[in-house]
């Protein structure tokens, strides 16, 4: 199990231009802006869980990004208090 960054769309405001997350992402096209809905979008398949684009995110007081854990099947764990340690953040 391991944690990845998952966008809450009523939170994120990238259509009034914030774009952090992805620009201090270390992932190439890990996250991507959503222009139908105007919101960023992890691509989880590619997150590495290092929590970069929370912490700019919440930095900039719009906490629209938590780190929620993936099971080894691949599906998001959406319990509360399910999130891995942050030394399993890169274990894949
Ligand atoms: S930093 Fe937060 S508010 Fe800004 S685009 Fe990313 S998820 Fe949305
Ligand atoms: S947790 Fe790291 S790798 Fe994943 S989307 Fe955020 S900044 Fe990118």
């Amino acid at each position: 199990m391991y944690n990845v960054a998952v966008v809450t769309d009523e939170k994120c405001v990238a259509k009034k231009g914030c774009r952090l997350c992805i620009m201090y992402c270390p992932e190439a096209d890990c996250i991507l802006l959503d222009t139908k809905n105007m919101v960023a979008k992890v691509v989880t398949d590619i997150c590495k869980g290092c929590e970069l684009c929370k912490v700019v995110c919440d930095a900039a007081k719009h906490q629209a990004i938590e780190m929620l854990a993936m099971g080894a099947d691949g599906k998001l764990l959406h319990k509360k208090g399910e999130a891995a340690g942050l030394g399993q953040a890169y274990a894949g």
